[in-house]
């Protein structure tokens, strides 16, 4: 499951991985927090019919990336806030969808790299994700109406952070790094020179790629809540090898 704040997010997010993971067996779902009824340059825009255009963008470019579906939880655009509300709304879905690894903004990126402030509402919904996983998503007296309604409490197993400055895990994602630019071209209201986007998202992708030795990689700070005792071996080992390759390379990059 995807947890993003706006329309758009998830795409220039973890698009790729998560079309990676759909591929390989995996079901997405995908929970936008708003509808992007901010996101204009014109004040007289009218925010219903601009929420409403970016939701047909993100339900196209969802069907790209191959989410089994897309819920809009139609929470006001710049001025989301991880409260009780955002956080019922959120863990309503989890235990309706009962995913085993939840994908979320990092909360704790204020600013990137010094290069650009990471939005209010990309940070609160990093928040709300990061608490409706835990505790509240596996605590049957969390909202208890929920359970008392027959959506019983659920375990999430892990936390993958994206748009990190701390990132742990990087995804192999050189097979469907087009799909993902793919499915930023189905933003169109948010796109002024997609020729650009397309040159910096496969910059970055490659960026990170280089961390593991493959053309393009998407990055997350990944959070294990419940070690996985049912899971084969070999995905573990190959997840650490991935971690072990990024830790030499940027040992690497450190030394030179
Ligand atoms: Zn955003």
């Amino acid at each position: 499951m995807v947890i993003a704040a706006h329309p758009d997010d998830a795409d220039f997010g973890p698009a790729a991985t998560a079309a990676s993971w759909i591929g390989q067996g995996s079901v997405g779902w995908l929970v936008c927090c708003t509808s992007g009824d901010a996101g204009a340059e014109d004040p007289d825009t009218d925010p219903l019919e601009l929420a409403a255009l970016r939701e047909r963008e993100q339900r196209a470019a969802a069907e790209v990336v191959g989410y089994a579906g897309v819920t809009f939880l139609h929470m006001p655009d710049g001025a989301l806030v991880n409260d009780l509300i955002l956080r019922e709304h959120l863990v309503r879905e989890i235990r309706t969808f009962k995913p085993d690894a939840v994908l979320a903004t990092d909360p704790e990126t204020l600013f990137y790299r010094d290069r650009g402030v990471n939005h209010t509402d990309h940070r609160a919904a990093g928040y709300a994700a990061v608490d409706a996983v835990y505790p509240a998503a596996r605590n049957p007296m969390a909202f208890p109406w929920l359970a008392k309604q027959g959506l019983a409490a659920h375990r999430v197993r892990r936390l993958y952070l994206f748009w990190s400055d701390t990132a742990t895990v990087r995804i192999d994602v050189t097979a469907t790094v087009d799909r993902k630019l793919e499915a930023l071209r189905a933003h169109a209201s948010q796109l002024k020179d997609f020729d650009e986007v397309e040159k910096w998202t496969r910059e970055w992708t490659a960026e990170v790629g280089k961390e593991i030795g493959v053309e393009a990689a998407e990055g997350f700070h990944m959070v294990v809540i419940d070690e996985d005792d049912d899971v084969d071996a070999g995905g573990e080992a190959r997840a650490a090898e991935a971690g072990e390759a990024a830790e030499a390379a940027q040992a690497e990059a450190a030394a030179s």
